[in-house]
This record gives structure tokens, sequence and C-alpha cells, in this order.
């Protein structure tokens, strides 16, 4: 061969090489690509690797390779308000978001809030919410209008149609394609797999730049319809055909991942958001035995699984036990993702990233999680220790079943001291054992009374915004 052509090849080499590198480190400074799988009334003993009898082997597996959080909560015990905590990284109380919000509701998520997917949109993510969104259905308050390039889903929850068991007063349940409503009434049998197909579809389409998929199941809330591939397949009842079709959800979402070798640039959290509606009986989850159910402020209502899988970072098949909960998830992304969090609005979620890659230090990022219902905070937790003020709850006297609801009745608990640590189903009161105990997380709530305020007795918060108020 002729020197020329030799000097040719090695040439050819040479470039090859430079543009590998230059690929890598094009790779390395690419933010990782980010799916948030979004579970509705999932409770904490519905999974597997939480203990539960429902096959979820795909789950379960995301738990063997990633980190699984046995105290992780949500920012309040029902859907609208939960959501409001996970998008924003702040308190629902905070951002003015309550409850569950119905249709025509008056009120949704301020224009003044920054959602997760804002935050990812200033480092170029491409952003889907898959799924339900719940903060408002009028046009302003809309995902596209929080930083979504894409929507497929319902605008609220799936209970909130002209079936309804008990309220007969909701319009028909429009299908949302981006602003478009593009069908009405959907067949709820097929929503799950609908929107795993256009989570695969979303994936595939980004797999060049980064991304942030939301996928926000609309089950298993009430009313559940597995799809007639799943039905009767666990020969548990028709909850666990719905958690173990969600289960073969992230089991595709995770192929998709692999298939287009996206695997190990992607974080993938699962995680819920409220414990399970048990007064819909054989229809609703599981606590695992903690005490209380969504729509309460006990370890039942605010305590979910959460996994977080990332290969290569968060080391496999780990578990923390800190103090963690959904609104640490927006900072956590700004952090791994490199974008800036804006000193105002100020939140409050902290950086999870120094649990989740084991640094030797690692703790709570956060004190305290105050759990509010509605505008009263109800209790805090610090360590293992949490205090109820009181406050009335709601108790289950007699499940429902078949998609119909049971029976609840009214309680009131006065001020308990209960150790999660040896007492997680909140039994023993130990509040006249600790009484330092109950006068230092007293006074870590009334530092959040000044800043979130209470309605019983009443006091206004200085740290509250308004919410978006409709004006179509
Ligand atoms: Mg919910």
């Amino acid at each position: 061969m002729p020197w020329s052509q030799v000097a040719l090849r090695f040439l050819i080499l040479l470039l090859l090489a430079a543009g590998f590198r230059l690929k890598a480190a094009e790779a390395s400074r690419r933010p990782p690509n980010v799916v948030l799988i979004f579970c509705d009334d999932l409770g904490y003993g519905d999974l597997g690797c939480y203990g539960s009898r429902i096959p979820t082997p795909n789950i379960d597996r995301l738990a063997g390779q990633g980190m699984r959080f046995t105290d992780f909560y949500v920012g309040q015990a029902v859907c609208s308000a939960s959501r409001a905590a996970l998008l924003t990284g702040c308190y629902p109380g905070r951002v003015g978001i309550q409850g569950a919000l119905g249709p025509g509701s008056k009120t949704g998520l301020s224009a003044a809030e920054n959602t997760i997917a804002e935050l990812l949109k200033t480092r170029a993510y491409s952003t889907a919410i898959v799924g339900k969104w719940h903060l408002g259905d009028s046009p302003a308050f809309l995902p596209t209008r929080h930083g979504f390039d894409e929507w497929l889903g319902l605008p609220y929850s799936n209970d909130m149609w002209p079936h309804h068991p008990t309220a007969r007063q909701f319009p028909d349940l429009p299908l949302y394609d981006g602003e478009r409503v593009a069908e009405m009434m959907p067949e709820q049998a097929r929503l799950t797999r609908r929107y795993t197909q256009r989570s695969v579809d979303f994936i595939r389409r980004n797999r060049d730049r980064p991304f942030f998929l939301y996928l926000a199941h609309s089950m298993p809330h009430v009313p559940i319809f597995p799809s007639p591939e799943f039905a009767g397949r666990t020969g548990l009842g028709s909850y666990a055909d719905v958690i173990h079709e969600i289960d073969a959800s992230v089991g595709t979402v995770m192929q998709t991942l692999k298939e287009e070798r996206l695997d190990r640039e992607t974080l993938v959290i699962f995680t819920s958001d409220n414990g399970p509606w048990s007064v819909y009986g054989d229809h609703a989850g599981s606590t695992g035995g903690l005490r209380g159910t969504k729509g309460t402020s006990f370890e039942g209502g605010m305590r979910v699984p959460a996994i977080f899988r990332w290969p290569g970072k968060i080391p496999s098949g780990t578990v923390c036990r800190e103090v963690a909960g959904t609104i640490d998830i927006l900072p956590t992304l700004a952090r791994v993702a490199g974008a800036a969090i804006l000193a105002t609005p100020v939140i409050d979620g902290g950086d999870l990233s120094p649990l989740l890659f084991q640094e030797r230090t690692a703790r709570s990022p956060r004190r305290a999680q105050f759990m509010y219902w509605g505008t009263h905070l109800d209790a805090v937790r610090a360590g293992r220790w949490k205090l109820h003020f009181p406050h009335p709850h709601l108790v289950l006297e007699k499940p429902g079943s078949g998609g119909w609801p049971g029976v609840l009745r009214n309680g009131q608990i006065g001020l308990s001291l209960y150790d999660l640590s040896t007492d997680p189903t909140e039994s023993r009161n130990v509040a006249g054992l600790h009484p330092e105990v109950v006068s230092h997380l007293s006074s870590l709530a009334e530092a959040m009374r000044d800043d979130l305020g209470d309605s019983s007795p009443p006091r206004v918060g200085r740290g509250i915004r308004p919410p978006g108020i409709r004006t179509d």
C-alpha cells in the first residue's frame, strides 16, 4: 500500500477517534432524561417491593436497580393539592391549591409558579405530560401553559364523569391532546395502554435530546378499569389487575429506554399522589398497615412508595429511610439537570441527590415534614417523631364494594405524639413521656403557622401565594 494511502487511513482514524471523543463529551454534558411515573391513589402497601401480594415484577426490578424510600411523603393526601406540591416543590398551601379541583374550577395553578417542566425547559428539555393534570381545566391553567410541550390525558379525576356512583353533577369526561379535546368519554379500560403508547412514542421521538416525561396514570383511582388483556389476570380482583397493568406499563417504558440506549442516561422516578381511598373497599389499595387513608394526615394518607433509578449514579438495591417527599423532586431535578432555581418564588423542598448518590453524611434535606389537611396544620414529623395537633379526621366505618363507596364517620384526635421508628401505625400516644419532643415539634409548627397559616385557631400565613384565578 502506498504511503499516501496509509497516511490517509491514519488521518481518517484520527478524525473518527476525535469525533467519538467529542460525542462522549457531549453525552456527559447532556443532562439526564427524566421519567416521572405518578400513580393516583396507589397505597404504601400496593407493590411487591413494599410487601404486597400483587405481582409487580417490573416495579420491583426498578427498586432492585435503584433506591427505595421507606418514609416518603406527598404534599397533602388529595389529588390536586398533591400534584401542586409535586410540580412546584412547595407545600400546596403556599401555592394556594387545596383539595381536588372539579370541572370548571375557578382556580388553578398560578402562572407565577415555576413547574418542573418550566425548570427543565431552561435546559432545553422536551417535556410531556401523559395522563392526569388536575391543576385547573380552564385554558390558562392547562399543562401546555405550564411548561409542557405536549399532553395526552384527562384534565381531572376519572370519577368526575356522569357515571359517578353518588354525585350526578359531572359533565362528560374529556380526553385532551394538547389544548384540544380529542375525545369525549374515552374508554377507561384503554387509558393505561394509551398513556403507555404515547409515552413510548414520546421517548422515541426525543431520543436525541434531553426529555422530561411526566406519566401521571389515572389509575388506580376509582372507577378502576383494567384492560381486557389484564382483567382477571392476577386472580386477586380488579384492583390488583389494574396495578399489575401499571406494572406492565413500567416494563414497557423501561424496555423502550433500553432499546433506545437511553437506559443509563435516564433518571426514573416512580411514586404516588396519596394513599388509598379506602372507603371504596375492594376497589381501593392498601396502606400496608399504616393508619388512615387518603384524605387524612395519618401515615396511610401521606406516606407513599417512592423509587429512584439511575444506573451508574444511584447504587442499586439500596433503601433510604430518611424523611423525603414529592416536594423534594423539583430541587433534586434542578440539581441533576444543572438548572438554576430562582430565589423567588421560594419553595419548600430540598435536594435529595446527596441521599440518592449515597454521600456519606447525607441526611434528609429538611428539618421537618408538615402535614396540612386543607388549611389546617394537622401534624408535623421531624426525625422519628410525629406530633398531631388536635384535629377532626375521617374514620372508615364500613368499606364499600364493587365501585360503591362505604361509610365514613367523623373522628377526633387530641394532641398525640408517635414514635414512628417503633410505632409506624400511630397507635401509642407517648406525648406524656416526651414533653421536650412535644415542645420541639410545637415550635417547628409555630414557625410554619407564621409562614403558611392555620385554620384553627385562625392564623394568616405570610408566605401564602394566590392560586391562578379563572378569567375566561
Ligand atoms: Mg389521588
